[in-house]
């Protein structure tokens, strides 16, 4: 998901982190996955059928749900919110009591008799509530391309939002098919995550049935209906479509394009072809927030899927950047989901890591990583404070899974998987992952699934190098100690952790992968664990980078006689180089460890240079400079934090 409106501060989320849930430390299994429901009984299937009645923005509902029972129970317990369920039975058979609480979201089923071991059928219809939000199955007003107001209907699920449209087991590990059938008006196309089987007319109304699904996650769940209209493609077996409001479908071709693109270049790099029959994207009008990657049926907000004749380079990167985004996620959050909600960042992160790699490597004169770059350095300036909290986040309960949702989880995640790829080399990072999708494929995972398969790939231990940067907060400083004999240069490092104010644990250490670039040269992969550690580093005359191409989740403050020659040479570096030194130097000087001196000496030495993101960096440093009249030896007196790291485009 991207949802552009709900990125929330860290500072917020320090009640979470207090409020801890175990973590996940093994490998996925059914019974240890946290959540609120009990595990005795798991849904096997569903058939829905929905029909709206838009005036009065409530609808009716059927059910029949397909219930594995694990051990005898009398009780069922389910989620589901604002909905009224009648005729409720157990194979047939009515139950005792229905009781449905909206504060706790939980709909209790007391049986009649104790459900044995074995299948079951649970029957109800219900009653609920179209939302005018946009979350469960809500009524999207709009304007069509004449000016005509209509409505269109849609749905979001993510995170807790299912249990709106359909009573459910709405928790992540709780996979099941669905078959959905939906009564709207006739004129209305309809779209959900699979392909339509069957469509009946009944005067003005049509009901149409879609294939049964995959076994999913409920908050994958999607319906779309409305005057829409479509381009599509196939990519092998695949069908694409993308639909916008009837009238605008011809503004959806660049993003058919890129799809076109995307999802081969992902089929051949996830190594497990696209499952499903069809891939649509919706661009929703009206202004439905951010992105969501329902599987099968993406929904976009219609400016980050349409590309008009007014649209700007920077919308079609923008578009790229999104579906490149949301098609990782069918992989990475659909195919295989995480178990819960604290590990959000396996969707999130991977989707944007991959999304991103993509968008750099179909657009190269974007030079997308380097532009990147602001976002890094925004996750880098949260964690660098006392208050931040670990990429791998507690989540006591599924309510609270929406506060996850931030420049940690998407930024650092994605900074720190590009990190490990750059470390294990690319070759051996994607069979990792292909050894990972295959093996839970159509399930769920844990990190350490994922780290176990990465481990298999190289041979190494990738799970104890992943600890140090999902489970603790912030990151380090590596502090380079040159000495010089003969002409070449080794140097000594030491690490504590890199905060804007105050010297809370700083006693924490990392397994630093560092990306040593002497010169200009190929750059060369050093692990650092321990202070005092030595490695060669070229020659003394070379420029030295710890950080090559930007691509390491940390700081690094070189000594005098190195940062002397990195400044002499600044000019001839690779743009990514520039980049980590501007970014390290200017954050140093924010946190009263070096002179600021030091940061404009290295931009004075941008000379003629064309990079982008080097001069919005310096752009922005100048600007907090001028702003804050920070001047002479520390800004920190004077500056807070802030500084050019979330300047650019914000993406
Ligand atoms: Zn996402």
């Amino acid at each position: 998901m991207l949802q552009l409106t709900r990125i929330r501060r860290p500072g917020v989320l320090l009640v979470l982190a207090t409020a801890a849930a175990a973590g996940n430390a093994a490998p996925f299994s059914l019974d240890a996955a946290p959540g609120r429901l009990p595990k005795d009984v798991v849904p096997l299937d569903y058939t829905i059928a929905v029909v709206p009645d838009l005036e009065a923005k409530t609808f009716t509902g059927k059910e029949r749900v397909t219930l594995q029972v694990r051990a005898p129970t009398a009780r069922l317990v389910f989620n589901s919110l604002n909905e009224r369920l009648r005729d409720v039975h157990l194979d047939g058979k009515p139950v005792s009591q229905v009781v449905s609480d909206d504060h706790e979201q939980l709909t209790t089923v007391t049986l009649a008799h104790v459900a044995a071991v074995g299948r079951h059928t649970l029957t109800f219809v219900y009653s609920g509530t179209l939302e005018t939000q946009p979350h469960g199955l809500f009524v999207q007003p709009f304007n069509k391309p004449d000016g005509a107001h209509a409505v269109l209907l849609s749905t979001k699920m993510e995170s807790t939002d299912a249990r709106r449209m359909l009573p459910c087991w709405d928790e992540p590990a709780f996979r099941a098919t669905f078959e959905l059938t939906m009564t709207v008006p006739a004129a209305w196309a309809t779209v959900s995550n699979m392909p339509v089987a069957g469509r009946s007319l009944q005067g003005a109304l049509a009901t149409v049935t879609f294939r049964r699904s995959p076994r999913m996650p409920s908050y994958l769940i999607e319906f779309t209906g409305g005057d829409m209209a479509a381009l599509s493609a196939r990519v092998g077996s695949t069908t694409l479509g993308i639909w916008a409001a009837r009238g605008r479908e011809q503004d959806g071709s660049t993003a058919l394009a890129n799809a076109q693109q995307i999802l081969a270049d992902y089929n051949d790099y996830f190594g497990f072809p696209y499952p499903l029959p069809k891939l649509d994207s919706i661009a929703v009008p009206g202004g439905f927030s951010g992105a969501m990657e329902n599987w099968g049926a993406i929904t976009y907000n219609d400016q980050l899927l349409l590309v008009g004749a007014a649209s700007t380079i920077a919308d079609r990167q923008d578009v790229y950047a999104v579906q490149a985004h949301e098609m990782a996620h069918q992989w990475n959050g659909d195919l295989v989901t995480m178990a819960w909600w604290d590990e959000l960042w396996l969707n999130e992160s991977f989707a944007s890591w991959r999304g991103t790699k993509e968008t750099a490597a179909r657009n190269p004169s974007w030079q997308w990583w380097e532009l990147q770059d602001a976002n890094k350095e925004s996750a880098m300036r949260d964690d660098a404070r006392v208050s931040s909290h670990p990429v791998h986040q507690p989540v006591a309960n599924e309510l609270q899974a929406a506060n996850v949702f931030d420049a940690i989880t998407y930024n650092k995640g994605q900074a720190i998987l590009r990190m490990f790829e750059g470390y294990l080399g690319p070759d051996v990072f994607r069979d990792g992952i292909r050894r990972y999708l295959r093996a839970r494929a159509y399930s769920n995972a844990t990190a350490t699934d994922l780290w176990n398969a990465l481990s298999a790939a190289s041979g190494g231990d990738v799970d104890a190098l992943a600890h140090d940067w999902t489970e603790q907060t912030g990151y380090p400083l590596v502090t380079v100690t040159s000495s010089c004999e003969g002409g070449a240069r080794s140097i000594a490092l030491a690490q504590t952790r890199f905060l804007l104010h105050g010297t809370q644990g700083t006693a924490t250490r990392w397994r630093v992968p560092l990306r040593v670039r002497a010169g200009t040269g190929e750059p060369q992969s050093v692990l650092f664990s321990d202070d005092g550690q030595r490695v060669p580093a070229g020659r003394c005359d070379e420029p030295l980078s710890l950080n090559a191409d930007a691509v390491g989740f940390y700081r690094v403050a070189y000594d005098a006689a190195t940062q002397t020659v990195n400044a002499r040479e600044f000019a001839r570096l690779p743009d990514g180089d520039k980049i980590a030194l501007l970014d390290d130097n200017w954050a140093l000087a924010l946190a009263g460890r070096v002179q600021l001196v030091s940061y404009l000496r290295l931009a004075t030495s941008l000379g003629g240079d064309a990079d982008t993101r080097a001069w919005e960096q310096v752009a922005a440093a100048l600007g907090t400079l001028r702003t804050c009249g920070v001047r002479g030896r520390g800004a920190r007196d004077r500056q807070a934090d802030g500084g050019p790291a979330g300047v650019g485009r914000g993406r």
